[in-house]
């Protein structure tokens, strides 16, 4: 919507007024906003005598300046211009305008503003005033990434599930059959609260505190933060976002993560890209691997969001091992199970095209006002 200050710079044809109806309402806009702005500045009061005047000044001048303020717009861009059948319409707010807008005067202004600390003195209200426009944020690039990644897994009857951040080291390491001389449990790896204590390292705790809760069939996905001690640069930061996967049931095969990764990607990054599975280690899956999807921007090409190779990595994924199954209280005779876990800003880096992790944790608006 046009505000006053731009309104007064048009003609009243270019408003596309032309009628004395059309100039009534046009002029009970401004006495309004004169009335709300006056009404501000003396609900808000001067904490001292200059600042008092500096106030009174600028509003006096906002309006009733000879050169620039909005009635002698008014005259200029409304009066003068206007036409034979207008103009006596016009003429008429303008001098009642005029005599409206005399509150505004200096002296006036400074008599009616009350001096004094401002914090201390309540604002009287006055309900009828228009509300202050308060900006509307907008959605974390990771929080979003993180919907659209729930979104179609909830479509495909996983539910989601979550778990605690400080984890003790028999769900964060033991449970997922991670021995006590795994590199990742190393201090320089992990945020350690106490020794039996850490900030987890990943969200497949839940995977164990699940099983145990609910036991098969199991089908969740697993969102949350995790914790590291690495330095911030680019890619990396101490605090980041994890979405953890897991299918338990009977007759689970490597055919059906197959199947719902390749569906998950063609979901997310559009019908033609294609996956690609190649063998890895975790020690809490048996056999593992490692996803990549066609690069979604040059279509396998090699290009800037690529790294030139055509693939992007996308997560980690395998077999639940059957000494995991049975750390949750689950018979890997009778059940078997995949699961996978991928980085959440990961995948916001690549699909917005943003090169510095930090950039999510700064906090600047001007950089989250673009999603
Ligand atoms: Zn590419």
């Amino acid at each position: 919507m046009m505000g006053i200050d731009e309104k007064v710079r048009k003609t009243l044809a270019e408003l596309g007024v032309n009628d004395a109806q059309g100039v009534e309402s046009l002029f009970a806009e401004l006495r309004k906003t004169a009335e709300r702005e006056r009404a501000e500045l003396i609900s808000r009061g001067a904490p001292n005598q200059p600042q008092r005047e500096r106030f009174c000044k600028a509003l006096r001048d906002r309006w009733l300046a000879r050169k620039g303020g909005f009635l002698s717009q008014v005259d200029e861009n409304w009066l003068k211009p206007a036409g034979k059948d207008l103009k006596p319409a016009v003429g008429r707010q303008f001098n009642e305008l005029r005599r409206f807008t005399a509150s505004l005067e200096f002296e006036k202004l400074v008599e009616a503003l009350p001096l004094g600390s401002v914090a201390a003195r309540p604002a009287p209200r006055d309900l009828t005033l228009p509300g202050l426009r308060r900006p509307l944020g907008s959605i974390h690039p990771v929080t979003r990434m993180q919907r659209e990644i729930e979104d179609i897994f909830l479509s495909l009857g996983f539910w989601i599930e979550s778990g605690p951040e400080i984890e003790s080291t028999y769900y964060n390491f033991d449970a997922l059959n991670i021995p006590e001389s795994h590199p990742s449990r190393d201090d320089w790896d992990t945020l350690y609260i106490d020794s039996n204590t850490v900030l987890r390292t990943h969200t497949s705790p839940v995977q164990i505190r699940a099983m145990e809760k609910y036991g098969a069939p199991l089908y969740i996905i697993i969102p949350g933060k995790c914790y590291r001690h690495d330095n911030p640069d680019s890619t990396h930061s101490p605090m980041f976002h994890q979405i953890e996967g897991l299918a338990i049931d009977e007759d689970i095969t490597f055919a059906d993560l197959k199947g719902t990764l390749d569906f998950f990607a063609k979901k997310l990054f559009g019908e033609k890209v294609r996956t690609r599975f190649q063998p890895s280690f975790f020690p809490f899956t048996e056999p593992s691997g490692e996803v990549a999807v066609s690069c979604f921007v040059c279509d396998g090409q090699g290009c800037r969001v690529c790294k030139e190779s055509g693939w992007i990595e996308l997560m980690g994924c395998g077999m639940v091992h059957p000494q995991v199954l049975r750390n949750g209280g689950i018979d890997p005779d009778k059940y078997s199970g995949w699961a996978f876990g991928l980085g959440v800003d990961r995948f916001a880096m690549v699909k917005y095209d943003i090169h510095d992790i930090q950039l999510f944790f700064q906090g600047d608006v001007r950089f989250l006002e673009q999603f």
